[in-house]
């Protein structure tokens, strides 16, 4: 076996090993209920399908351009200005393959050894992982429930360093949950204006899944003098329950842009020409059924947590957006060893979670709550069982 020091610096998706087990055990003819990976349960609307499907039967089977389509990019720059009040041309917008690709192609474009990353953690899992794979080295950001998971300016100011390249931002975040709002962003904006050689990542793709009243906020439109160097990503796997279609969306500054387009024109060449065209009619068409997914999510986010709570030994705090549940276990840690143990505990008992650990945390598990509610409720039982 030869492998590359970047790939031996890295460790494999642990939400994807934990769905791959699961998909594992499922076949092998087992009872598992996953709520490991972060996918939404509702179908993908029928006029988004229809227009694959069309797409298809056009022949838009080829490959096109590195960046995208002319028309999703257009259709992108409409969703930036009216979902997320960013105002941005097509020709600052790259189409990729997941949000994943473009956050990948991002950090590996910019990053060099020796270069430092502020996330603040709890983090997604790929976040360090693509940052270690680039050379670079993690600073985490600790934050804590009682502080919403936010990280604070003071926290943001002592961090940086000239060696910080990026701060990674992930609002909604996963999995915590935290929310910011736009004078907390604002706040984090001024230290950052201080600052002129870090970067911002500012991953929105769980925007519409926001639990408190009022509108998203977002760092490129709460401080606009901060915007030539801010790359705001989104998608429409999770929003639009598009995971498969595998749609990402980036958009920053020129310079930036061009430099993930070389590194996607060697690496994917283009993205997949119908998930395109469905992307572009997700993007166009009708928005109204958001609002009631995600009442749904909200209905479902109370049933989980509370139920969660009512487990002795187990809490977790509610979370503001996304669809994750992030339960503290320390008082079971005893019994179990660490939190792997215990996920691997849970999956005996059918319910496939992700350790807390997988996420810069500890002693806990996170759980997707993107699924039925009948199915919510039997995991719940089983969870309740298992730590029993
Ligand atoms: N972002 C989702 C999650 O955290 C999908 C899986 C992944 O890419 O990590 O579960």
């Amino acid at each position: 076996m030869i492998l590359s020091q970047a790939l031996s610096r890295i460790a494999p998706s642990s939400t994807a090993a934990m769905s791959d087990r699961a998909f594992a055990l499922r076949e092998a003819g087992r009872d598992i209920i996953s709520l490991s990976v972060g996918e939404p349960d509702f179908a993908t609307p029928a006029h988004v399908i229809a227009s694959a499907k069309a797409a298809l039967d056009a022949g838009d089977t080829k490959y096109t351009a590195v960046a995208g389509t002319a028309a999703l990019r257009k259709a992108a720059a409409l969703h930036y200005a009216r979902d997320l009040g960013i105002a941005v041309p097509p020709d600052r917008i790259i189409v990729s393959a997941g949000g994943k690709q473009a956050i990948f192609h991002a950090l590996v474009a910019t990053l060099d050894p020796g270069d430092a990353v502020l996330i603040p953690a709890p983090w997604w899992v790929s976040y360090p992982e693509i940052v270690r794979f680039a050379g670079a080295n993690v600073v985490p950001l600790e934050t804590s429930p009682a502080g919403g998971y936010r990280i604070t300016p003071d926290q943001l100011e002592a961090a940086i360093t000239p060696k910080v390249r990026w701060l990674l931002l992930n609002s909604p975040g996963n999995p915590t949950g935290a929310v910011y709002s736009a004078a907390q962003l604002q706040a984090l904006g001024a230290v950052l204006a201080r600052h002129p050689h870090v970067l911002i990542l500012s991953d929105d793709i769980y925007a519409p899944l926001r639990y408190l009243p009022g509108r998203h906020a977002t760092i490129a439109a709460e401080c606009p003098d901060l915007a030539d160097r801010v790359l705001t990503v989104s998608g429409l796997s999770k929003s639009h329950a598009m995971t498969g279609f595998r749609i990402g969306l980036a958009a920053g500054p020129e310079w930036l842009v061009k430099a993930m387009g070389k590194l996607q024109s060697h690496s994917m060449g283009s993205p997949s020409t119908p998930s395109q065209a469905a992307a572009v009619a997700a993007l166009e068409g009708p928005q109204d059924f958001l609002a009631d997914w995600c009442a749904v999510m909200r209905r479902r986010r109370d049933m989980v947590v509370s139920a969660v709570n009512a487990i002795p030994g187990l809490s977790a705090p509610v979370p503001d957006g996304a669809f994750y549940c992030m339960v503290d276990a320390a008082p079971h840690m005893a019994r179990f060893g660490d939190d792997q143990a215990l996920c691997l505990h849970l999956l005996d008992a059918g319910v496939a979670v992700v350790p807390a650990s997988a996420f810069g945390g500890r002693d806990g598990f996170r759980i997707s709550f993107a699924a039925a509610d009948t199915i919510l409720e039997e995991a719940l039982r089983r969870i309740a069982g298992a730590v029993a």
